[in-house]
């Protein structure tokens, strides 16, 4: 990427980022429907296709060098568009490298365990991106909400007090930290959606049946805590946006720009962590000399002793008999791995 590239990742990004330490109140600081300098959903899907391609590249390196691990972490509303938006933003990268969990209610083995349980088994692994569609931030929204499900949560009583919520979004930010100076990146994404964007998305819900699996009557009921919600989720980015894992509030009412904004933020993390493919040292380069001896040696008779750079010369001199250098450099560039990258 060139450095005016990575300049305005940066813009846009900082643009969604809620500032650590600053209080938010939804429904005054976030517009659901806002769409930045981004006029037109055309230019939105080609710039959407390019932070695709951007995304596969640095996720093949993070990989490669196996030294940091990418946590994403995914809220919204029902209706906010997590799956498409999983489904869109990902479409690029090589499923080795990612994993996608939901948190649905907590079952019976998951309840016997502290909050944090059945999240920090779902990690990733370093080298990888892990989605979380929901998160722990459930443990401070729906249980905010519904204190039902607290109750559900066998705390000692001498436990569960007034603070609890000062307390969980203390351990939570704590969490992060650990994770973080270990060489985990967290990075949080609400999708902001708003009330009449989700009666129309309900409604479509109903109104196609295809789509009809995926409404619940639960999600209505839901709905009816609208401004409960509201303010669970303004508390939570008040208190739980840090320096080292910022929340993201993502302007969800147009699905193309919320999936575009969301690769943003994932390229601006990633471009932040800049992995590299590992280089091999001169005692390895002499390693790796030795071994090629030794293969060359065993070239049968009539064969090239290496085929792979005779094809290469071939395909050299291919192009430019043809005079194309564009070609010739892409096919070197394929040859070396380097296509794709930017
Ligand atoms: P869905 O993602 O539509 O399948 O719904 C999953 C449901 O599980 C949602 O209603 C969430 O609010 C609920 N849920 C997720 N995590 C928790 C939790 N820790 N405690 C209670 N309910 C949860
Ligand atoms: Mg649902």
């Amino acid at each position: 990427m060139s450095t005016k590239q990575e300049k305005r990742v940066a813009e846009y990004a900082a643009m969604f980022r809620v500032k650590p330490g600053s209080k938010v109140k939804l429904g005054r600081d976030f517009d659901p429907a806002f769409k930045a300098d981004v006029v037109r959903k055309k230019d939105g899907a080609e710039l959407l296709r390019r932070g695709i391609a951007l995304l596969a590249d640095y996720q093949d390196r993070l990989a490669a060098q196996d030294t940091y691990g990418l946590l994403v972490c995914l809220q919204a509303l029902d209706a906010g568009g997590k799956d498409g938006t999983i489904r869109h933003v990902m479409s690029g990268v090589n499923p080795q490298g990612v994993a996608v969990h939901s948190f649905k209610v907590p079952s019976a083995e998951e309840l016997d365990h502290d909050f944090l349980w059945r999240y920090a088994r779902r990690l990733p692994e370093r080298g990888q991106i892990t989605i979380f569609n929901r998160s722990h931030y459930e443990e401070v929204v729906v249980v905010r909400v519904h204190p039902e499900n607290l109750d559900r949560q066998k705390l000692p009583s001498e436990n569960k007090g007034p603070g609890i919520w000062a307390r969980r979004y203390r351990e939570i930010n704590d969490w992060e930290r650990y994770l973080t100076d270990n060489g985990f990146r967290i990075v949080k994404i609400f999708l902001n959606l708003s009330k009449e964007e989700q009666r129309t998305r309900f409604l479509k819900r109903l109104d196609l049946p295809d789509k009809n699996w995926k409404f619940s009557s639960h999600d209505l009921a839901e709905r009816e805590r609208w401004n409960d919600y509201q303010e669970a989720f303004s508390e939570m980015l008040t208190h739980t946006s840090t320096r080292w894992a910022p929340w993201y509030v993502i302007p969800a009412d147009r699905k193309w720009f919320a999936r575009l904004a969301a690769a943003v933020v994932l390229v601006h993390e990633l471009m932040d962590i800049d992995p590299h493919y590992p280089t091999v040292s001169a005692a390895q380069r002499k390693d790796l000399a030795k071994v090629r001896k030794t293969l060359l040696a065993q070239a049968p008779k009539g064969a090239a002793a290496d085929p792979f750079e005779e094809k290469l010369a071939r395909e050299r001199r291919k192009a430019k008999k043809r005079g194309d250098a564009h070609e010739n450099g892409l096919v070197v560039a394929a040859v070396d791995g380097k296509a794709g990258a930017s």
